[in-house]
């Protein structure tokens, strides 16, 4: 056999797996918006191997001054500037599609992402948590109220929010930043539903996101790696498909669609 029959057969047995399953939640990291331009964080082109591991006081900074912050914000450079370009560039690739069809069919029933590029619901996905923010919302640290960026009117710096008076920042969580409380509980309790988890582009190092898997496979869950790379959470999978999401996805919601029509 070929190293792509073993992917197919692998996928199969994939897609027998969330027919078979309750509740599939996909769990989605960096490695899944690579094919959208995206450059991960970290591995061989990453942004952190290039312009080295920012420090955890990005948070922190903030919070002293988010007046300079917010001034400072408008001419960044370097990291952050090459991500925003990429982010403003990027266009959902066939694997976003493909959870996004999933959904439709009724079999994916949530989805928690790592990634803040709004991709997954330019693809169309609806039920999603963004652990790490969105890069198209602004968010109070007060009360956790989401607005749309465009449609906040910021009149002062650092502006506040019109429900309870708190500092407005970016949606996207910082370094240093705890995880926003809502966006925690929702994993948490998804996780907590979940029989079958899709482990797509993630590299399984960054928690709390990694741990969610963990809790799964300790109940008795199955989990199914989508990446093109081994990973920390590898050797918890009961199935592993090495190939790139954008590829390996949409062979699986074919899979599905032919399991569920026969
Ligand atoms: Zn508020």
């Amino acid at each position: 056999m070929t190293g792509e029959d073993v992917v197919e057969e692998a996928i199969e047995t994939a897609a027998r797996l969330v027919v078979d399953s309750k509740h599939v939640v996909a769990l989605v990291g960096a490695g899944h918006s690579v094919e959208s331009g995206i450059p991960p964080f970290r591995g061989p082109d990453g942004l952190w191997t290039k312009y080295g591991e920012p420090d955890m006081l990005g948070y922190e900074r903030f919070t002293r001054d988010p007046k300079k912050w917010w001034e400072e914000m408008s001419d960044s450079s370097g990291p952050m500037r090459e991500l925003i370009d990429a982010l403003a560039q990027a266009k959902p690739n066939p694997g976003h599609y493909a959870l996004a069809e999933l959904e439709q069919m009724g079999q994916l029933q949530h989805i928690i992402t790592q990634n803040i590029d709004n991709l997954h619901q330019q693809a169309g996905s609806i039920a999603i948590t963004e652990i790490h923010g969105s890069r198209v919302k602004l968010r109070c640290i007060g009360c956790n109220t989401r607005w749309p960026v465009d449609d906040f009117a910021i009149e002062e710096l650092p502006p506040r929010c019109p429900e309870c008076g708190g500092i407005v920042k970016t949606d996207t969580v910082m370094f240093g930043e705890p995880i926003p409380r809502d966006a925690l509980e929702e994993c948490i309790r998804q996780s907590g539903m979940c029989d079958c988890m899709l482990l797509v582009g993630t590299s399984g190092v960054v928690y709390p996101a990694a741990g969610f898997p963990q809790d799964v496979k300790m109940k008795g869950g199955r989990l199914i790696e989508f990446n093109l790379n081994e990973t920390a959470l590898t050797p918890l999978c009961d199935i592993v498909l090495r190939a790139p999401t954008g590829t390996s996805l949409p062979t699986l919601v074919q899979c599905v669609r032919q399991l569920t029509a026969a």
